[in-house]
């Protein structure tokens, strides 16, 4: 269907894309593989606890990454050497780069992870909204700057993120396949779930497209776009 140029930038929302890291834009889960790699054994111990409920995630990841005694030059190399995106994710990219639409990787995990395989992918320039670390003198200091107001403890929420994109006029289509998506699923326009994500959308009645890779969410955006919609305000 054809648009006038008035229909499009009267049309509708401008589409953001954010997609999940671990298992989702990556194949792999990175942050476990550093730590199958480099952690202390007892971290898979750490995990049980969190899985139990004992402790959130926040606090897993801290103790577990605090117990590791590679530096980030290291970890990044590894990830450099045995991470990948999955397919579609740099066509996704390129296309909303054309069409000025943003994207972004949406992770409860670590920046420097996240920034190794996207620079070694040729997507360096992916804006993320994930845990900032500092690594000095032998340890990794954590700054937690996307997280809901007054629950600063359970650290960054992805739902804080989706609707931070919504308050801006977003129409927000969101990839992810855990249980820190779901909080994202619950608030996102067009929600991509594969594994346990789908369990939790279907057990809460939340809708989602399947994920396998990031081809029908290009198609997705790619045919919301076709239609027209407003211009990025900037
Ligand atoms: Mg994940």
């Amino acid at each position: 269907m054809k648009t006038t140029d008035a229909n499009s930038a009267s049309g509708r929302p401008l589409p953001a894309v954010l997609t999940d890291f671990d298992d989702t834009a990556a194949a792999q889960n990175v942050a476990e593989m550093l730590l199958n790699q480099f952690g202390d054994p007892s971290w898979k111990d750490v995990r049980q606890r969190f899985r139990d409920g004992q402790i959130n995630l926040k606090e897993y990841q801290e103790i577990t990454f605090s117990n590791i005694q590679a530096d980030r030059a290291t970890m990044q190399s590894y990830v450099k050497e045995h991470a990948n995106l999955r397919p579609y994710f740099l066509e996704l990219w390129g296309f909303c780069q054309s069409n000025n639409i943003p994207m972004a990787v949406v992770s409860q995990g670590l920046d420097f992870y996240i920034e190794a395989l996207l620079e070694r992918s040729g997507a360096g320039r992916v804006p993320i909204y994930a845990v900032n670390t500092e690594f000095s003198s032998g340890k990794i200091s954590y700054q937690y700057n996307h997280t809901n107001p007054g629950k600063e403890d359970l650290g960054n929420s992805k739902g804080f993120v989706v609707k931070s994109f919504q308050e801006r006029g977003c129409h927000v289509f969101f990839a992810g396949d855990g249980h820190s998506d779901l909080e994202a699923a619950r608030v996102a326009d067009v929600t991509f779930a594969h594994k346990g994500l789908a369990t939790f959308c279907d057990e809460e009645n939340i809708p989602y497209r399947p994920f396998e890779d990031f081809g029908a969410m290009l198609v997705a955006v790619r045919e919301y776009s076709n239609n027209g919609h407003k211009p990025n305000a900037g």
